[in-house]
Formats: structure tokens, C-alpha cells, sequence
């Protein structure tokens, strides 16, 4: 990730936070943030038969989780996957696609071959998009709060609607716990 990335994507989810009147330790409604940004999310069952998505699902599991489309007339499309087991992993594969649409990531570059489908997929553009989802989710600030509550990341993920993955993560590298020991170390 390029320099200064990390910090630029709290700031990030701090400022859409404030344009849609959310507090920073409030718990973020992802379809609203869509809304937000003008983005319209659809179930991919509205688009493909439900029948064909389970037979691709069975050729390859997981193989697909959400995807963005940029319409020729200037609309922007989140589909995401009903077969997604839970809707904390709906939520989050919804982030990242938001994430995409906020960094102003270039569309994916769709390549045939023969009968096959694929989407050229920019590795560092997707770990950007993976670090800012966690981020407009579990902001440092919202944190930093449970972090000095002593929450558990099970409790974080179940307070905020997000996989224990996800709480568990950002708990560990957005230095909350350090920060938290830091201060006490100065009471104490
Ligand atoms: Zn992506």
C-alpha cells in the first residue's frame, strides 16, 4: 500500500461519516453510505436467475462475492451475491465495493477468453479497497472506545453486524490496544 494510505483512509471514512451525520463511534449503515454516493445496490437474483447463480456456485464456491458496474449512462451498480452465508459478509463485500467507487479505482478490465469471463484484478487496488472497507465499518475512533471498554472482538463483531474476521482484524492493526495500554501506563 502506497505511503500515508492508512491514515488517508481513516480520514477518509471520517469525512463521509460527517457528510451523512453519522457519529464517529455510531455504527455504520452500509446501504445508506451507497445511497450516499449515489450508488444503487441490486441482489444479483433481480439480474440472474437464482438457479444459475446456485450451478456457479456449485462449479466454484465463493468464486463470486460482489461486483461494481459503471453504466454507460454515468450509474454506478452494486450487485452482491444472495448466496452469501451471513449478512455481515454481505455488508462487508458491499464495503469493499463502495470502497472501490470512493478511491475512484478504474473499473475492472473485463477479458474473454473463448467462453470464460474474467476481471483483470489490480492487486494493490484491492488491498486498498479491503483496508478502507474495514475502515468506513469499524473506524479507529469506534475502536479506540471498545478497546478502553475492554470488548472482546466477538462482541465488537456482534455490536456492529460484522464477521468476528473483520472486528478481530481491525482491532489488532489500527493500534488501538497499544494506545489504550499506553495511556493506562501513564495513570498507573
Ligand atoms: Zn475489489
Amino acid at each position: 500500500m502506497k505511503r500515508g494510505f492508512k491514515a488517508e483512509a481513516e480520514r477518509l471514512a471520517s469525512r463521509l461519516r460527517g457528510e451523512m451525520r453519522v457519529k464517529p463511534d455510531a455504527r455504520l449503515d452500509v446501504d445508506q453510505l451507497a445511497r450516499h454516493l449515489g450508488v444503487s445496490v441490486r441482489s444479483a437474483e433481480e439480474l440472474v436467475p437464482m438457479a444459475e447463480l446456485e450451478r456457479l456456485d456449485e462449479l466454484q464456491s465463493g468464486c463470486f462475492s460482489a461486483a461494481t458496474f459503471h453504466l454507460p449512462n454515468g450509474s454506478v451498480v452494486a450487485v452482491t451475491n444472495p448466496l452469501n452465508d451471513s449478512p455481515a459478509r454481505r455488508d462487508s463485500d458491499l464495503a469493499h465495493e463502495l470502497a472501490h467507487v470512493i478511491l475512484k479505482h478504474a473499473p475492472a478490465q473485463v477479458d474473454r477468453l473463448g467462453d470464460l469471463t474474467f476481471f483483470d484484478c489490480n492487486p494493490e487496488q484491492e488491498e486498498e479497497a479491503n483496508w478502507l472497507a474495514g475502515c468506513l465499518l469499524l473506524p479507529r475512533p469506534l475502536l479506540l472506545r471498545y478497546a478502553r471498554q475492554g470488548l472482546t472482538p466477538d462482541q465488537v463483531a456482534e455490536i456492529n453486524a460484522v464477521s468476528i474476521e473483520m472486528a478481530r482484524f481491525r482491532l489488532n492493526t489500527s493500534g488501538v490496544y497499544l494506545q489504550v495500554k499506553r495511556t493506562a501506563r501513564q495513570f498507573h
